[in-house]
């Protein structure tokens, strides 16, 4: 992205915000490729948000943690970074997912950097420094478990888990697919994690990022009756919730599989109509089937989920659809299993976002 677009945006960004006269902090978030590739230009966006915003704006970095040297701590730090490093897990799975320029596993350097950042500041990188990790084999995921519960440095700071779509790799090879058994095993042992935890004030698993926010919304479920409009509590509308700027300049409104979608550009604005279109289309897609379906009101559907090229895929919400109803039936047996042995361990469990709150 060139300086000029990304201050634009910046720029467009902040009239936004005053025009709406909200007085929410910015957040500001970087995602690659590598962001810090290009630090310069990440140095530039924040002072130019620092100048021009008189409260504390937000920032996020998403990293693969090999450009991370004392230079970018210090800074980071100073501006209250959320720094999120991709750690596939242990150094032979890490190594077969991210390779560098010349082929060679990552692993160590990324190491290497996390422990000396750890060492630079311990409570900011407690604080602010969270990892994110690919799931490409279900088999895998007792190592998974051992490596991030044991390793000294990555072992209390929070993991977002994510699993490749095997639709969207050119070598399918590269992902397993998860059976219904796999998940059982995953779940499973979560909740005896979950019910072993007697002392701890809040739950760190590497799969809580999986369970914790379905348990919690069935946890915390409202209990009123369903209003008959309902569609689904979770929906976002584009560019309001989250604005994406990629580096032609164009806009999309989200990052998590609806990154073709083009709301407008930074010369333009946003284009309401297509963000017009693109409500209607979701609502008349999910007003056919959400009011009947016993999920409802739990239902973490989105748009990106069912988001394929620059259209919305009726197939793909089939999928699912009938995924999202697994997961959340497979939630309410772990959650009747923890209240039912261990009824104060639910409320120990803390989504990976409200520890960031
Ligand atoms: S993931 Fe879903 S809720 Fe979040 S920005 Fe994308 S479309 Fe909106
Ligand atoms: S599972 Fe499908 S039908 Fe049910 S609430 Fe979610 S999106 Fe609607």
């Amino acid at each position: 992205m060139s300086k000029e677009t990304a201050l634009k945006s910046a720029e467009a960004f902040i009239t936004r915000l005053d025009a709406q006269k909200r007085k929410i902090a910015p957040f500001v978030c970087f995602y690659g490729g590598e962001p810090l590739i290009r630090f310069g230009l990440v140095k530039n966006i924040v002072a130019f948000f620092e100048e021009r915003f008189s409260g504390n704006p937000q920032y996020f970095v998403n990293t693969n943690g090999t450009y991370l040297t004392r230079e970018k701590f210090n800074f980071l730090r100073d501006n209250r970074f959320m720094v999120r490093v991709s750690l596939d897990g242990p150094k032979e799975i890490h190594d077969r997912n991210r390779k560098d320029l010349f082929g060679e596993g990552t692993f160590d350097g990324v190491i290497k950097n996390l422990t000396e950042l750890r060492k630079f500041d311990e409570r900011y990188f407690r604080d602010y420094v969270s990892l994110s990790f690919v799931v490409s084999d279900p088999k895998e995921i007792p190592l998974l478990n051992s490596f991030f519960s044991s390793n000294f440095v990555v072992r209390d700071i929070p993991k977002i888990c994510a699993q490749i779509s095997c639709k969207l790799l050119k070598n399918p090879e590269l992902s397993k697919p998860f059976s219904e058994r796999d998940l059982q095993i995953v779940g499973g042992d979560y909740t005896k994690f979950v019910s072993s935890v007697e002392t701890s004030s809040s739950i760190d698993h590497p799969f809580n990022f999986w369970w914790a926010k379905y348990l919690i919304n069935i946890h915390r479920r409202p209990l009123t009756n369903l209003s008959d409009e309902i569609i689904s509590p979770n929906l976002c509308i584009p560019g309001a919730h989250r604005l994406v700027v990629h580096p032609d300049g164009h806009y999309g409104f989200c990052i998590q599989g609806a990154d073709t979608f083009n709301i407008g550009d930074v010369r333009r604005g946003i284009d309401y109509e297509e963000v017009y279109k693109l409500i209607q289309k979701t609502e008349s897609m999910l007003s056919q089937r959400c009011p009947s379906c016993w999920c409802a009101r739990l239902c973490p559907v989105c748009p990106a989920k069912f988001a394929s090229g620059t259209n919305l895929s009726h197939s793909l919400l089939d999928s699912i659809c009938l995924d999202i109803r697994r997961h959340i039936e497979r939630s309410f047996e772990y959650f009747i299993r923890i209240s039912r042995d261990h009824p104060e361990a639910m409320d120990k469990i803390v989504s990976s976002e409200e520890k960031r709150d």
